[in-house]
């Protein structure tokens, strides 16, 4: 039982494959005390575009395959995902997130400041930015065509290495960028050490493959755990702030 247990754990983690630490790096730095976007919407937004490819995927609209040792670091073969991640759509994708934000947050939301659209268009577009870095040539410039991807997932420490160091970066400018009380600083810090902990497990616990559709199911439901995450973590301490203020 015992073995099935861990069997089962090690399995989950197979879908992070993809470039994954790194893109919330972006999410970190992207937050500020000026632009007042809330973490958990910026998690949505560097994740968005694997959001709508897990989509895609479970609709049979866009395919993939899993391969034991594709890459050193990875073992998602992507080989059909132009409406997700080709350079235009991401372009296009990310327009539209900037544009949603506008209208949903423009009108009546304490959560918004000029910037604010600008900045989430470009925490959408910055996923494509780094997927171009890790993955080998799978990411079309446009529709399924002209594919390219500097391949850092061959390098699996190397490629660790940068994820780690863009994460720790992120999160030093969250801390200096925005007035965290001291119990939300510790939060945050543990919330950086569990995506350091998965991302091992991702990097370097031998698994088995699953199926695509299993993989693209673990992508939305740990995607989604760790919006949540951000959104509580900056729950924490607000009433303090609050009664600090007054
Ligand atoms: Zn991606």
């Amino acid at each position: 039982m015992k073995r099935l247990a861990l069997a089962f754990d090690t399995n989950a983690l197979q879908f992070l494959n993809e470039m994954f630490v790194g893109h919330y790096s972006v999410a970190f730095a992207c937050r500020t005390e000026r632009n007042k976007i809330p973490l958990w919407v910026l998690f949505v937004a560097v994740q968005f575009l694997d959001h709508i490819w897990a989509t895609l995927v479970l609709l049979g609209i866009e395919k993939l395959r899993v391969i034991k040792g594709f890459t050193a670091g990875s073992m998602l073969d992507s080989y059909f995902h132009p409406y997700s991640h080709s350079l235009i759509m991401a372009a296009i994708w990310s327009v539209i997130a900037a544009l949603v934000y506008k209208g949903v947050c423009g009108q009546h939301s304490r959560h918004y400041s000029k910037s604010a659209p600008l900045i989430i268009g470009v925490a959408v577009f910055s996923h494509w930015i780094l997927d171009l870095v890790a993955h080998p040539r799978d990411l079309a410039i446009y529709d399924n065509q002209w594919k390219v991807g500097f391949g850092l997932w061959n390098y699996r420490d190397p490629e660790f290495a940068l994820e780690i160091a863009l994460l720790a970066g992120g999160i030093a400018l969250y801390l200096i960028r925005n007035a965290t009380p001291a119990i939300r600083k510790g939060a945050v810090g543990g919330f950086g050490l569990l995506l350091v902990i998965v991302q091992i497990g991702d990097t370097y616990v031998p698994r088995t493959a699953l199926t695509d559709n299993a993989t693209v199911t673990g992508v939305w439901i740990f995607y989604t755990l760790f919006v949540l995450i951000a959104f509580a973590v900056e729950k924490i301490g607000n009433r303090r702030n609050i009664d600090a203020r007054w």
